[in-house]
């Protein structure tokens, strides 16, 4: 028998068979407001938000590590420390602290992940049956 291993050009499943696909979840406490909503969460209250990372690549170390889960943990937890028991209002950076602007500012704060992986998508839960995923 002739076992052949093709190897694949090196982008991110650019026609590979294998790929890999890891998760990390973190939570925090926080307050919000919506502003411009019309409804009870134009006032102020709060939620455990449940923070998930999605990242996906193909080509693993020499002892089988895509990416090691306490690296991605880590830069996870110092996204989500920085949020835990705040006003979100108050940090500008997300703007109006919906869903969609928590989950997009999760994502771009995690640029700089180790060139093995891709950032697939970053999925914030408002309460246990309401998400928003942010990708690009
Ligand atoms: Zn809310």
């Amino acid at each position: 028998m002739i076992i052949t291993f093709v190897q694949n050009g090196g982008g991110f499943c650019s026609g590979c068979e294998e790929m890999y696909r890891l998760r990390v979840e973190s939570q925090f406490d926080a307050a919000h407001k919506l502003v411009g909503y019309k409804g009870k969460c134009s006032r102020i209250h709060g939620h455990t938000w449940k923070v998930e990372v999605f990242v996906v690549g193909e080509k693993l170390d020499d002892i089988g590590i895509l990416v090691d889960f306490e690296t991605l943990k880590e830069r996870l937890e110092k996204i989500t420390e920085r949020l835990d028991h705040s006003f979100l209002n108050d940090l500008k950076e997300i703007g109006n602290p919906t869903s969609e602007n928590i989950s997009r500012y999760v994502f771009q704060n995690l640029k700089g992940l180790p060139k093995t992986v891709k950032l697939e998508k970053v999925r914030v839960w408002e309460s246990t049956r309401s998400w928003c995923e942010y990708f690009e």
